[in-house]
């Protein structure tokens, strides 16, 4: 047989590329994190092999005490890490290595804009991993072997960081991998003994492997390796360990190391349960979202673990979608540790757990709504359009999730969603029934719908939505504390209580003298409008079009079409305005094709103004210009 050992010579993905020099240049002030990342991978890769030896013991290859191993050379000005994890194969070293496995990462470079000081923040956010090696080093050679493969498949990567890294197959005895880094000449600050070890301590303490070093000794004013191994970490479960036990250094370190995140986490919660199932989580909230929040092939961020030992990374089963923010460790006493993901799909088990986690999320996240508001405007900031699908996907906590919603309204008129729906209920007016709220495309065209005219002239408050989410979120949530939602733009307006009687009275009298008018407009709109009406919502804008108390919003409509889904083309209602002015010269008027051609601009002026599209622009630009010239 004969093997190739030929050095070839790759370019890197052209991602790549950029990614490096950007993460020197905007992390160079933070350097001592590549321990910490290449730390991080070695745990993991410890984690895959003790996962899979669990089916196949042989992977151990007699070596089953897993650790992680740092040595420095200062004479070489050498680093190096190693571990006896799972290691890699050649393919995977070029897939993991030599490209970025991550979904969205296209959409990553498109943000960047040139500004050092925003870059740094997002690739915080993106995680650099193992790349991060080159911040202090201008050569990285990286061995590594898969176990279970023989020593002669090792695999040898090497690169100066600048564009292309050559591959080649070596001889490794030892299955695992081994990372040296070329430390930048001048560079010395990592060829210290109680420099890295300090660093070790302060990042990966909470590593559940040993980190291993000699111990050094001083001689003649010079600290010198021996031969005695020591371990620096802890080196034991964080999330085993009692609360009272754990700094919150510990905590912020343990989320970076298994969110893959730069930035301490915004808040977390860390139980141990007992009873029926008896399992211990510790999960986090981020302080800032993903890039790739909203995408949907994105990974879930908790990994399960069973007795310790890790099974998997983005159990996906274990968090609903609408939390897929939340990152962390959930470790059962109970689950068999051969459980598969095809298994967790049915385990009542896990069901039970998820339904746990889930309740002590919305509690961390209740307790701050409720006692560090501004933390939580933070969040809302973040997540609030994550959670706002809740109320839809998890119908055991629509309530609870709905508690913690916040809106844009007309009590504040900005943009920013600060007004949760107890907020609203408390400001309610004297005989008012329902929560109200408008939906439209944009903030602005929520803020000025012409619906909204007697709510702002009786005093009467209306959420104002535009999040793309929120059609959803109403069409999930018909109440809230036994309060109905209820749309502006729907059905027949009813104010009830809120009305006295003398404007019903006038009201009635407005219907009954513009019958002939109403007649005469729906005859010249025709199949456009399903009824013409009198309205009793506008003060200042002559027309409105409202949709059926059944029917799907226009706003939702719009929205489905614009997405290419089908969606009904309903036919509003056409509400007019008696005390408009426009509507008092159409009754007044006698020439019947004027009258269809203003009949006609009300429709198209009602349309627009609640952000709709005409369906024949060029004929209402003809009509208006044909009314503009008779201007005096
Ligand atoms: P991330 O850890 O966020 O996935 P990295 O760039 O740090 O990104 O690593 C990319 C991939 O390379 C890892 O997901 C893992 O599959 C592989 N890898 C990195 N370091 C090791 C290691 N020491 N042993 C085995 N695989 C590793």
């Amino acid at each position: 047989m004969t093997e190739s050992v030929q050095k070839e010579t790759l370019g890197f993905q052209a991602e790549v590329k950029q990614l490096l020099q950007l993460m020197i240049h905007s992390l160079y002030s933070n350097k001592e994190i590549f321990l910490r990342e290449l730390i991080s991978n070695a745990s993991d890769a410890a984690d895959k092999l003790r996962f899979e030896a669990l089916s196949d013991a042989a992977l151990y290859e007699n070596d089953s005490e897993l650790k992680i191993r740092v040595a420095y050379d200062k004479a070489a000005r050498t680093l190096t890490i190693t571990d006896n994890g799972i290691g890699m194969n050649r393919q995977e070293v070029i897939d993991n290595i030599g490209t970025i496995a991550k979904s969205g990462t296209r959409e990553f470079f498109s943000q960047l804009s040139g500004d050092q000081k925003k870059d740094a923040a997002l690739i915080g956010q993106f995680g650099v991993g193992f790349y991060s090696a080159f911040i202090v080093a201008d050569k990285v050679t990286l061995t590594t072997r898969r176990a279970g493969l023989t020593a002669e498949h090792g695999v040898r990567w090497e690169s100066a960081g600048e564009g292309d890294f050559t591959l080649e197959t070596v001889e490794k005895p030892t299955r695992g991998t081994e990372i040296v880094l070329h430390l930048r000449e001048g560079d010395d600050e990592f060829l210290s003994d109680w420099k890295i070890k300090s660093t070790i301590r302060k990042y990966s303490d909470h590593i559940t492997l040993p980190i291993v070093m000699k111990k050094s000794e001083w001689k003649d004013g010079q600290e010198v390796p021996t031969d005695e191994d020591e371990t620096v970490n802890r080196a034991s479960a964080l999330w085993a360990r009692s609360k009272s036990d754990i700094t919150e250094e510990e905590y912020n370190e343990f989320y970076k190391h298994v969110a893959h995140d730069f930035e301490p986490p915004l808040a977390w919660s860390h139980n141990r349960m007992e009873g029926k199932q008896e399992y211990i989580s510790l999960l986090y909230v981020p302080a800032k979202a993903p890039f790739d929040l909203y995408d949907r092939e994105r990974r879930h961020g908790i990994k399960l673990y069973v007795k310790r030992v890790f099974i998997m990374d983005d159990a996906e089963k274990l968090m609903p979608q609408y939390l897929r923010f939340v990152r962390g460790v959930i470790d059962s006493a109970d689950l068999p540790l051969n459980v598969s993901r095809e298994i967790l799909q049915h385990s009542k088990d896990i069901d039970a757990i998820k339904a746990g986690s889930v309740k002590k999320v919305l509690g961390l996240l209740e307790d701050m709504a409720e006692n560090e508001p501004e933390k939580y405007a933070g969040f809302w900031k973040e997540f609030g359009r994550v959670l706002k699908e809740g109320p839809g996907e998890d119908f055991a906590n629509r309530e609870k999730i709905a508690g913690l919603i916040r809106f844009a309204s007309t009590h504040t008129d900005t943009e920013e969603q600060i007004v949760s729906l107890k907020d609203y209920i408390g400001r309610m007016k004297e005989g008012q029934e329902a929560i109200y709220y408008i939906t439209a495309d944009s903030f602005a065209a929520a803020k000025h719908s012409p619906h909204l005219e007697i709510f702002r002239k009786k005093g009467i408050e209306v959420l104002l939505l535009s999040d793309r989410v929120d059609e959803w979120l109403v069409g999930s949530l018909p109440e809230f504390e036994g309060k109905k939602l209820q749309s502006v733009a729907k059905g027949d307006l009813d104010l009830g209580k809120l009305e006295d009687e003398a404007e019903k009275e006038e009201q009635k009298k407005a219907e009954d003298a513009l019958k002939p008018l109403v007649d005469r407009i729906k005859n010249t709109l025709g199949d456009k409008v399903k009824e013409v009406r009198v309205t009793h919502r506008l003060t200042d804008s002559p027309a409105c079009l409202v949709t059926g108390e059944g029917d799907m919003s226009a706003n939702l409509e719009r929205l489905l079409k614009a997405a290419g889904q089908d969606a009904p083309n309903t036919r509003p209602t056409f509400e007019i305005n008696p005390q408009h002015g426009l509507v008092n010269r159409l009754q007044n008027e006698t020439d019947d094709a004027r009258f269809a051609d203003l009949a006609a601009l009300l429709f198209d002026q009602a349309l627009l103004a609640e952000g709709g599209q005409l369906e024949d622009p060029a004929s209402f630009v003809r009509r208006l210009n044909g009314l503009l010239v008779q201007l005096p």
